[in-house]
C-alpha cells in the first residue's frame, strides 16, 4: 500500500499567504521530498470525494493552512486523516517582519525565499515521518 506522507495546503485564494502555502507544498513534495509524499486536493476533500478520502483517510498527513481558520487542518482531520503536524504559514511569516511577500497571485524575491523556508519545515517532517 502507498504509504506516502499526504500533504494538504489550504485553497487560500486571494491571500499572499494562501499562495505560499500552496507553493510551499508544491516545493516540498515535488521538488525536496518527491519519493516520500504526496499532495491532495482540499477541494476534493471538502466534497467528500470518495476517491479522496480513500487516499487519506488512516493516513499521516502534513496541512499546511495560510490563516487561523485552519481549513486545511480541520476538514483533513474531518476527512480521516491523521494530521501528524499542523504547519501555520504566519507562523513562519513573523519570523520576517516588515518584509512584502507578494499579491495573492505572484510571490516576489521575499515571499519565494520565505516560502522555501516553509518548504523546508514541511520536507523536515516528512522525513521525520518517513
Ligand atoms: S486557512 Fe485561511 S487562507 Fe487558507 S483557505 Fe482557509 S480561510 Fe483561506
Amino acid at each position: 500500500m502507498d504509504r506516502k506522507v499526504k500533504v494538504v495546503p489550504c485553497s487560500g485564494i486571494g491571500k499572499v499567504y494562501g499562495l505560499m502555502a500552496r507553493e510551499a507544498v508544491l516545493e516540498a513534495v515535488f521538488d525536496l521530498c518527491p519519493e516520500k509524499s504526496e499532495t491532495v486536493c482540499l477541494g476534493y476533500i471538502v466534497t467528500g470525494d470518495k476517491e479522496v478520502k480513500e487516499r487519506i483517510e488512516g493516513f499521516d498527513c502534513i496541512t499546511v493552512d495560510g490563516c487561523p481558520k485552519m481549513c486545511a487542518a480541520k476538514n483533513v482531520s474531518m476527512a480521516g486523516g491523521i494530521v501528524i503536524e499542523e504547519i501555520k504559514v504566519l507562523e513562519t511569516v513573523k519570523e520576517h517582519k516588515g518584509k512584502k511577500f507578494g499579491s495573492p497571485t505572484q510571490l516576489d524575491a521575499d515571499g519565494e525565499a520565505v516560502t522555501s523556508e516553509i518548504a523546508a519545515k514541511i520536507a523536515r517532517k516528512i522525513n521525520e515521518i518517513n
